[in-house]
């Protein structure tokens, strides 16, 4: 099966021929750990999920290395531990809201069947990295430095611009730049900058006397380049050298400029590279409701609130739940995240547990082989298609109609719906709640889609016969339009 990816640097979807196949690398930038995780964020996180389980499924598990760093020294991080520890040494703080953060994100993405990455880079353990790098683009004459400060000069790399497709004027144009007096030309950027007393500091690159701190983009070309490569690195003597570039670069959409694109300028100066990456991959932006999510706006939500708390739709939702939400729509499009979405999501995860745990006990009757099966074919072939989740998923509501007819199909199905991260090895009913939704859900979810029907061709007398059916069993329904205007049904327990 052909695997091909959509690159963003060449805006080509290609057949994907690793640099080495016996360990594809991939690396995706995480989360800058200052605050609970929200909804967008889990986007990338999902998305490179599915890609790093296929990936391991067409090369074998041992044969995929995934980095996704975590980014534990900012500003953000600094102003967060000033303002929720002020009574403790800055770094101590920081320490505290960096260790919670890291522990509640990983709560949260193992709630969503995310698969930990091969390696977790804390930015703070790698900045002896950091700075070689940036001594070797001082010597390349890439960076000068300035003021105690470091600064990458984006004339000397003629490539520049070149994977967000813009011109230096259109760049500036388009940019909120800081004017700095330490920068000889505007775009130019900060590879390390002195720290405030009292801040994270580590001793600088060579030429600066006081000691100072990386800036962002760096951390990611040091980190890739140190973990990616680990592998080969042992084995090498000295003096041999690794080629410094790997397969999959991925992050959302909002990261290829300034982020990927001065990651790109620094790797390929520093190691006198071609390209970092073989295939760059975005994905797509999350909205909320219709709107940009944003804490003022009200509508901000985080993994966490969804998984743990009644505010978005009023209820909690599993984490099986909001993976597929997530993988209804492909990952290069826009999501808007509502809470439509997450019912439909809903009412299939359950139809599929339901009938994972109904026919799971007779096929666990030793009499009754059970043979663990293959994916499906379909699926494994939409899912190579750049990863097209939205057409798997179709396939996997196909292939549960299958199962109902032919049992024994079921090892297909659960291997299936594994490969897409979907598991339910956690019952969804051992949450009280949820297990008296899902008793409900079975009994309601059909005669809303009844009456639904029935609203569509106008058969009126029929829609108000399954209101009042639903009243009968203490259910109030609510129709309403979604975010497109179409008329949509949610329901509620009757208080
Ligand atoms: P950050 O912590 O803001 O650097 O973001 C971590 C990851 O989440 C990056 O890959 C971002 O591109 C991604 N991300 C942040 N917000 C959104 C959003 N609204 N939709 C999709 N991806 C997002
Ligand atoms: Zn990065």
């Amino acid at each position: 099966m052909e695997l091909k990816l959509y690159d963003t640097l060449t805006k080509e979807k290609r057949a994907f021929v690793p640099l080495d196949a016996s360990n594809v690398r991939m690396y995706v930038c995480g989360p800058t750990v200052y605050d609970f995780a929200h909804i967008g964020n889990a986007r990338p996180v999902i998305v490179f999920d599915v890609l790093f389980r296929l990936l391991r499924h067409l090369y074998g598990e041992k044969h995929v290395t995934y980095v996704r760093n975590i980014t534990d020294v900012d500003d953000k991080i600094n102003d967060r531990a000033a303002r929720d520890f002020p009574g403790l040494p800055l770094n101590e703080a920081i320490r505290k809201v960096t260790e919670q953060t890291e522990k509640q994100f990983h709560a949260d993405v193992d709630e969503l069947g995310c698969l930990r990455p091969s390696a977790e880079p804390r930015a703070t353990e790698h900045i002896g990295e950091m700075r070689a790098i940036i001594e070797k683009l001082i010597a390349n004459k890439n960076a000068y430095v300035e003021q105690d400060h470091v600064l990458f000069s984006v004339a000397t790399d003629q490539k520049y611009g070149s994977l967000a497709r813009r011109t230096l004027d259109e760049m500036l144009a388009g940019a909120r730049v800081d004017v700095a007096p330490y920068k000889r030309a505007p775009m130019d950027f900060v590879l390390w900058k002195p720290s405030k007393p009292g801040e994270p500091s580590w001793p600088s690159p060579a030429g600066i006397g006081a000691p100072g701190r990386p800036g962002w983009h760096i951390e990611c070309s040091a980190m890739a380049d140190k973990l990616l490569w680990e592998d080969v690195k042992a084995t090498l003597s000295s003096g041999q050298n690794y080629p410094h570039q790997f397969d999959i670069h991925g992050g959302g959409i909002d990261l290829v400029f300034p982020h990927h694109e001065n990651e790109m300028a620094q790797s390929c100066c520093a190691f006198h590279q071609s390209r970092m990456a073989n295939v760059w991959m975005h994905n797509g932006f999350l909205q909320v409701e219709g709107e940009k999510m944003s804490k003022s706006l009200g509508n901000f939500v985080t993994i966490n609130e969804l998984l743990t708390m009644d505010t978005f739709g009023k209820k909690t939702w599993a984490g099986n739940v909001v993976r597929v939400a997530m993988l209804k729509t492909h990952y290069r499009q826009p999501i808007d995240w509502t809470i439509k979405r997450l019912w439909e999501a809903e009412d299939q995860v359950v139809q599929w547990e339901l009938l994972v745990d109904r026919i799971i006990e007779p096929l666990n009757n030793p009499s009754l082989m059970l043979k663990v099966g293959e994916p499906d074919r379909e699926v494994m072939e939409a899912l190579a298609d750049d990863l097209n989740t939205h057409r798997a998923l179709d396939r996997v509501h196909h292939l549960a109609n299958e199962v109902r007819r032919e049992p024994e199909r079921l090892p297909f199905l659960i291997s299936t719906l594994r490969l897409l991260g979907i598991e339910f090895s956690r019952p969804y009913g051992s949450n009280p709640a949820n297990a008296r939704r899902r008793d409900l859900m079975e009994k309601v979810g059909p005669l809303i889609m009844a009456r639904e029907s029935a609203r569509a061709r106008k058969d009126f007398a029929e829609s108000d016969r399954i209101r009042d059916q639903l009243a009968a069993m203490g259910i109030a329904i609510k129709d309403g339009k979604d975010a497109d205007g179409k008329p949509v049904t949610t329901w509620e327990v009757a208080r």
